[in-house]
């Protein structure tokens, strides 16, 4: 391809709304342009990287068994309202009336349809299980869209659905696909870590997140310091030891106008792991289809530990939820907010009360008292207050103990999610009644499993792990070019003649080539050729008639060469490129 002949509209300077690397060269490089918010033009550029993603999921998806579908965008509601989730999945649906008045709505992703195109046409538990596939065109009316395809309303996909007879047979298609995940990054040239997840409202019970690590990651990570163990923040558990001490008796102290946990604690000398904390949350849950009902929940957790309302609103199976106010909590709870406390206190009955496992054998506890400027001391469970059971609704922090090995210390990270692997199980067959004929001739639900991978948010995610203060440095699997010819001056006929030579010897050695023949200054060609970020580049320049280019290649590394030597000096470059992005896989 010549540069005079390609469309790459680079901008002079980058919209103030673009903050990381990634979204600031996509626009500045002519990547990606901006039609709406999230709403974008893929140019050539940016296209070009994306299907170099797409040709690598595709192959590894193909490599698994899994074949390729292609599913519509626009989904009659009716196949949404059968599996429950029209009512359920909120504003991030984007809801359509063609011109008969019959709703669709714009696909955020597919189990509806696929459970439908696979229970119409499969019977028999012979013909599981199966895998299919599809990169697609995906919308979402997300809240906050950002960071350009990181976040956006409209974006591909790659999403894959199985079904299988029983468990062990998603078990094995899930560990397929977790290899193919690990394939499909590597492959890409990128750094990541795979970690647990929690489902969203995907559903399902078990999930893992592909994430590469960089530091603009939405995502929080914590991983063990001496096992495997990897987690989302949202999802990450801990060990919790408090130190076994003799039970003193409860003491009620004055605390005037102190209710902060730290201020608390100051005022009687102690710290945060010595209080338990009352949080009060007002949530909402569907009862019945359209029927919803406001409820309320009574938290109790360690003073140190913030609550994880990811986790809160999986256990209260809640749409949507928020913390009380005050006036809310003194009619739901008869006692004054900052003064809570799980002794003594007159609850109604439609409160949920729920006691997170960080307060699990804490010993002489400092309490709200339930009346205003009053705390307890010395408070032990099972004498002044007793839990049914304790749960985990704690956010882990770094330097917790790891839940699987018990000993390594947990270490944060960032990381952006570009994948993500669920085990549904039967959620979306059984409210869509889609079963097939098991061996003994009886009717059982698909058991399922759904895969995805953002196509366009890996391609914002590789510029996050690889960039310098010039533009991307793409690993060169998914480089829009994987070399950048430049001719320093047009008007030099033997410079021309090496070039054009050059260009048509790499071409037919299907080395993927821009030409930079354009009549521009060598700064102007050497900062658009930063922003395309090919990792290798060569330059015709005053030694051609000598039969001498140079290279440069982006790591910094400069050299001549002989034109003769070009092809295989690339060739070199490209293997040892590869292999140092198969080496950077943690
Ligand atoms: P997030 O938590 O970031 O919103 P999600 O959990 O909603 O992601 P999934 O439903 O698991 O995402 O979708 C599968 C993949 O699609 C994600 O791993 C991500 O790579 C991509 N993806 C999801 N939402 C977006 C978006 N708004 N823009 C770009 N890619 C997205
Ligand atoms: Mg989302």
């Amino acid at each position: 391809m010549k540069y005079s002949k390609y469309f790459i509209p680079t901008l002079r300077d980058i919209p103030s709304e673009a903050e990381i690397p990634s979204h600031k060269y996509a626009l500045k490089g002519g990547y990606i342009k901006k039609i709406a918010s999230g709403i974008y033009d893929y140019l050539p550029l940016g296209l070009k990287v994306l299907r170099k993603i797409e040709a690598i999921v595709r192959k590894e998806m193909n490599k698994s068994g899994a074949m390729e579908v292609s599913m519509p965008s626009m989904v009659p509601a009716e196949l949404w309202q059968k599996s429950g989730r029209w009512s359920f999945y909120g504003k991030e649906l984007l809801r359509i009336k063609d011109r008969a008045d019959r709703e669709f709505c714009f696909g955020p992703t597919h189990e509806e349809v696929i459970v439908d195109m696979v229970s119409n046409n499969i019977q028999s538990y012979k013909q599981l299980p199966i895998n299919l596939y599809q990169i697609q065109t995906k919308f979402r009316d997300e809240i906050r869209p950002r960071f350009g395809l990181m976040r956006a309303r409209e974006f591909t996909m790659k999403d894959a659905y199985s079904f299988h007879e029983d468990q062990s047979s998603l078990d094995a298609t899930y560990q397929d696909m977790y290899k193919a995940y690990c394939n499909i990054f590597t492959n890409c040239g990128l750094k990541f870590r795979v970690v647990n997840a929690d489902s969203g409202n995907i559903g399902g019970n078990s999930s893992q997140e592909f994430m590469i690590t960089a530091d603009s990651g939405e995502d929080e990570i914590l991983y063990c310091s001496s096992c495997t163990y990897a987690a989302n923040v949202e999802k990450a558990a801990t060990i919790i030891h408090n130190p076994d001490e003799e039970n003193q008796t409860a003491i009620e102290v004055e605390t005037p106008g102190i209710k902060s946990i730290e201020d608390v604690s100051k005022f009687l000398n102690s710290t945060p792991t010595q209080l338990i904390k009352a949080l009060v949350y007002q949530y909402e849950i569907m009862i019945e289809q359209n029927k919803y009902e406001a409820k309320y929940a009574l938290i109790f957790i360690r003073g140190d530990y913030d609550l994880s309302e990811i986790k809160l609103g999986n256990k209260l199976n809640a749409l949507s939820l928020r913390l009380a106010t005050d006036d809310e909590i003194q009619t739901q709870l008869n006692a004054p907010s900052g003064f809570l406390g799980p002794v003594g206190l007159a609850t109604n009955k439609s409160l949920t009360i729920l006691a997170d496992d960080s307060i699990k054998g804490l010993k002489n506890a400092i309490v709200g008292a339930n009346k205003v400027d009053y705390h307890l001391k010395n408070v032990n469970t099972p004498k002044d207050y007793t839990f049914d059971e304790y749960i985990d609704l704690k956010i882990v922090k770094e330097g917790d103990t790891c839940p699987e090995c018990k000993k390594g210390q947990l270490i944060k990270e960032r990381g952006i999610e570009v994948g993500h692997i669920f085990k549904l199980g039967s959620k979306y067959s059984e409210s869509m009644k889609a079963v097939f004929l098991d061996k003994n001739g009886k009717e059982q639900p698909f058991i399922m499993g759904c895969y995805g991978i953002g196509i366009g948010r890996t391609a914002m995610a590789a510029i996050e792990q690889n960039y310098d203060d010039n533009g991307p440095t793409w690993p060169i699997q998914i480089a829009p070019f994987e070399v950048i010819l430049i001719q320093a001056n047009m008007n030099n006929e033997t410079q021309s003649t090496v070039a054009n030579n050059l260009y048509q010897t790499l071409l037919s050695n299907n080395i993927d080539v821009l030409f930079d023949d354009r009549n521009e200054r060598m700064g102007v060609k050497f900062n658009d050729a930063d922003l395309i970020g090919s990792p290798i580049r060569i330059v015709i320049g005053k030694k051609a008639d000598e039969g001498i280019v140079e290279l440069n290649l982006r790591s910094g590394i400069k050299d001549e060469l002989a034109v003769a030597d070009v092809v295989t000096t690339i060739d070199k470059h490209i293997t040892e490129l590869l292999q140092i992005s198969n080496s950077k896989v943690k």
